[in-house]
């Protein structure tokens, strides 16, 4: 819509819209309203040359990409995810989120948010239900597990980010999460995409171990269709032929995607690499390529973790990568969450 176009012409446009046996979709921005259009129509062309005529319409643009309210062209500033404690994705203060792979104690998840909350993150991962590459590995510590992260989150200040795996336990775990993760091997699990969607619930989408670009792109459109605009991209690494590292970490999917989506993306360097040394400088290139923010796994002791120590940064390590993130955000405009003040 034109800049200046009122609430009346947005109503025009939509009930056309409705008329035509089509979705209206508006994005309201501070600059612009867009109205997307959604549906198949038999007559693209006659149908664009009646929005034209529609006062306050300033142009009507076809998408062809199959992914449309999530793209750059259907909405022309970034989306901001925000959380109730105030924590964004996609704004000037980078997200931080750090915790172990799975949540394994209550002591183990208290040390670990008093810890990385002093460093700076803002946000606390683990993984309550943990999908795994043996069905006989641990597979996390369930409702249990939800109850303590959520315990040690609010103690220290932070948000709780956690995986969903099963549609059946969507609610529960919206009910004690910020953020519900949908990992790697459910990128195009579209009951559970649907589901989480539908909970309205700020949504982590990871890549697929070996999903394109686009592919990743349609799977957040899912989400989006679905119900929950709130979606963050996390680039986490995908297969390649080389065993040195866990996955491949593709850095340049960050500012890949911000020339696509108007979605935040952040990185997971833990996942990404496997390996702990090579978190710290792959968090640092995150963050100098734009990325809204970083996943990190952090355990007090990685040699007795139950899932990926190897590639788990321990506290002190943490705190260490934090102080070496300021000057690279700062470069690049943006900056890290404060620090929590312990009392
Ligand atoms: C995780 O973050 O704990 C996890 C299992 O990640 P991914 O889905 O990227 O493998
Ligand atoms: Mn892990």
């Amino acid at each position: 819509m034109n800049p200046l176009a009122t609430q009346a012409e947005v109503e025009a446009v939509t009930a056309l819209i409705a008329a035509s046996r089509l979705t209206s979709h508006v994005s309201r921005g501070a600059e612009r309203t867009i109205v997307g259009v959604i549906g198949v129509s038999d007559d693209k062309e006659t149908l664009a040359g009646q929005f034209a005529e529609l006062a306050g319409v300033d142009s009507v643009v076809p998408i062809s990409k199959s992914y449309k309210l999530v793209s750059r062209e259907g909405r022309d500033e970034p989306t901001v995810v925000r959380l109730r404690n105030g924590v964004t994705f996609g704004g000037e203060t980078l997200a931080v989120a750090a915790g172990p792979c799975s949540v394994e104690s209550r002591e183990q998840l208290f040390t670990t948010a008093e810890s990385v909350s002093r460093a700076g993150a803002n946000l606390l991962r683990g993984g309550a239900f943990k999908p795994r590459t043996s069905p006989y590995a641990f597979q996390g510590m369930g409702l249990e597990g939800l109850v303590i992260m959520r315990e040690a989150a609010d103690a220290y200040g932070l948000a709780v980010v956690t995986e969903v795996l099963d549609v059946r336990d969507v609610e529960t775990v919206a009910e004690y999460a910020d953020v519900l993760q949908i990992g790697a091997r459910n990128m195009q699990n579209f009951g559970l995409l649907r589901e989480a969607g539908a909970s309205r619930k700020p949504v982590l989408l990871k890549r697929g171990i070996a999903a394109t670009i686009e592919e990743w792109l349609m799977a957040a459109e899912y989400v989006y269709v679905a119900g929950s605009h709130d979606i963050v991209l996390c680039e986490r690494g995908i297969r390649s032929y080389d065993p040195m590292t866990r996955n491949l970490l593709d850095i340049t999917a960050v500012p890949l995607l911000h020339s696509l989506t108007h979605l935040p993306v952040i990185v997971d360097p833990s996942h990404g690499t496997g390996v702990r040394g090579l978190v710290g400088p792959m968090s640092l290139a995150a963050v100098a390529a734009g990325a809204d923010g970083l996943i990190v796994e952090v355990h007090p002791t990685p040699a007795t973790a139950k899932s990926d120590g190897p590639q788990s940064l321990t506290l002190p390590l943490f705190a260490e990568l934090m102080g070496r993130l300021e000057p690279v955000a700062r470069a690049v405009g943006r900056s890290l969450p404060a620090k929590a003040v312990t009392v």
